[in-house]
């Protein structure tokens, strides 16, 4: 699963992005399309600007011959996944890329760019409106034919019951064959693009010298020409080397009609163990930390797991499903719940992905809307523990309960308010934690200064998304109770800045309301939460509204990448 917060983000950009004209013309027929004119969106400057154009790298100075030489090859079939995902959002995919390589004029090359961004002609910033053409994206990507209704797949399958689990896997295309369907594997949907992958994948296996690394960069190249992800699931679990990969089909984001079909891609990372070590010195505070909630004994979790690891990495390149459109800062990973149940489930954060965000949008977000004083806090570090706290406190605080006697899970009870609820109560009990951490001496208390201002720049990060729809409610509850209680003040100027006496009281008595609504499953107490605190007052909107020149998000350049790839070096 992706951070939650960044499908979101997805989707809170479809609601507060104004719909936009998009070129409206009639279409070409087939016959004269090579001829016809690609329709291309006025506003496709505009479009291309809301991601910062930005250089990944990472510190390969450590890396013995024999790793280099392996992550060669990881990086040349990870460029494989480009290509297949390409065809798995929509089947006219690389015809329209090269139509679209011929094409003139001043738009040509800002629609080139931002169909590279989006893997196809549809802007995933609007909800996947057209921004080349008018075609409306298939609601079945390239997993299914087009045409194809609902209905019909699912007739198919009463029909054909010995089809279904085919039909249904998570690594079949579902294509017409005489007049009905069939199930055609990834392995030979894809053959050309995973039998190169998997060669690249086993000359890395032979280069390195790790052995995680090779088991895993083998059972891999297996799963790509057998359909069977299981062992490889698992060797990626016990992966302990200098080069973190993860490559393959994963989310099933992509399918929109049922869900069913994963996405191919690749995150190509460097491992960085005295990061991954810091965290592992928070992670043996969590029962100290549940402890420490703002909540009745009785409610205490103790029983959750917390032997999930979590590797702290810097990524070198990503492709496929995880390059387009908004860029993913952290992962969890495999979805497979045979692979959960058997070895859990490893978090992934990329913290050069992290730098760049918070360079590129959180830094110039502060200078916008905080007060000068607060703005000059904000700091890289603060952001960094916030997001790792944020992450850490999924774990803590109420999981499954106990309703009149009734054994359930906060999930079940909350249904659809959960995750709003859920990745509000992360911001803010990560922020409880790491006040915790600094009276015990974990955590530095000079990085007290920077605390509150990077929080308060990261809820305007968040709110941008959308504070009209359900999931922006919870960040625009967290700005008006904090506002309420008077740790968060507006100046006349319409600057933000936090009351630093006021926020830890604040912080304790907005995680204990939502504490409690999760530790007693309370659907109609959260929607009434929701419904008092959600709504954002005028001063917020003005606010917000200044953020339209910050870029929404970054766009990856691989240069270090790209060199590895061309030459040995
Ligand atoms: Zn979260």
């Amino acid at each position: 699963m992706r951070h939650f917060a960044f499908l979101l983000l997805i989707a809170g950009l479809m609601a507060c992005n104004a719909p936009r004209q998009a070129a409206t013309q009639p279409q070409a027929d087939q016959g004269a399309k090579s001829a016809a004119k690609l329709q291309i969106a006025p506003d496709i400057r505009q479009r291309l600007a809301q991601f910062a154009p930005t250089e990944i790298s990472a510190d390969l100075s450590n890396l013995p011959d024999s790793e280099r030489t392996a992550l060669r090859h990881i990086l040349l079939a990870s460029r494989e996944m480009d290509d297949i995902f390409l065809r798995q959002v929509w089947r006219g995919n690389p015809e329209l890329q090269l139509r679209l390589q011929s094409a003139q004029g001043p738009l040509a090359l800002p629609a080139r760019n931002y169909f590279d961004i989006n893997f196809g002609p549809w802007d995933r910033l609007a909800g996947m409106e057209p921004f080349i053409g008018a075609k409306v994206h298939p609601v079945g990507a390239g997993f299914y034919p087009e045409d194809m209704t609902k209905d019909e797949f699912n007739t198919w399958i009463q029909q054909h019951p010995d089809s279904k689990e085919a039909m249904e896997s998570l690594t079949t295309i579902v294509q017409r064959k005489d007049g009905g369907l069939e199930a055609v594997p990834y392995s030979q949907a894809y053959s050309s693009w995973l039998e190169s992958a998997a060669a690249e994948l086993r000359k890395a296996a032979e280069a390195t010298s790790n052995e995680s690394l090779r088991k895993y960069l083998n059972s891999r190249a297996d799963a790509f020409l057998s359909d069977d992800y299981f062992q490889s699931d698992i060797d990626w679990m016990d992966l302990e080397a200098p080069i973190e990969v993860t490559i393959g089909p994963y989310e099933t984001y992509e399918d929109s009609l049922f869900g069913y079909k994963s996405a191919f891609e690749s995150f190509v990372t460097i491992a960085l163990p005295e990061e991954s070590a810091k965290l592992d010195r928070f992670k043996k505070e969590l029962p100290a930390l549940e402890r420490n909630l703002p909540e009745p004994d009785k409610y205490k979790n103790f029983g959750r797991g917390s032997d999930s690891p979590i590797r702290v990495v810097d990524m070198l390149y990503n492709a496929g499903d995880a390059k387009a459109g908004v860029q993913t800062i952290a992962f969890n990973l495999p979805n497979d719940e045979r692979v959960r149940q058997a070895k859990g489930s490893k978090k992934v954060l990329l913290r050069n992905l992290m730098r760049a965000k918070y360079d590129q949008i959180l830094v110039p977000i502060a200078n916008a809307v905080l007060a000068s004083d607060e703005a000059g806090r904000v700091s890289f570090e603060a952001y960094f523990d916030e997001t790792l706290h944020h992450e850490l406190s999924h774990g803590l605080g109420p999981g499954v309960i106990t309703v009149n006697g009734r054994k359930t899970e906060v999930r079940l009870e909350l249904k659809e308010l959960y995750s709003t609820l859920e990745e509000a109560k992360a911001d803010v009990m990560g922020i409880y934690n790491i006040l915790h951490l600094m009276d015990t001496g974990v955590i530095a208390k000079s990085l007290r200064q920077n605390l509150e201002p990077t929080y308060l720049a990261g809820l305007f990060r968040e709110a941008r998304f959308g504070v009209d729809e359900a999931h922006g409610q919870g960040v625009v509850a967290q700005f008006n109770y904090l506002t309420d209680k008077g740790a968060i003040v507006v100046d006349e100027q319409g600057r933000y800045h936090t009351v630093s006496e006021k926020f830890p009281g604040a912080i304790r008595d907005l995680l204990h309301d939502m504490l409690e609504l999760q530790a007693t499953g309370d659907y109609e107490g959260t929607a009434k939460f929701l419904d008092r605190w959600g709504k954002p007052d005028q001063n917020l909107r003005a606010a917000l509204k200044k953020l339209v020149v910050v870029p929404v998000d970054i766009r990856p350049l691989f240069s270090q990448a790209d060199r590895l790839m061309r030459n040995n070096g």
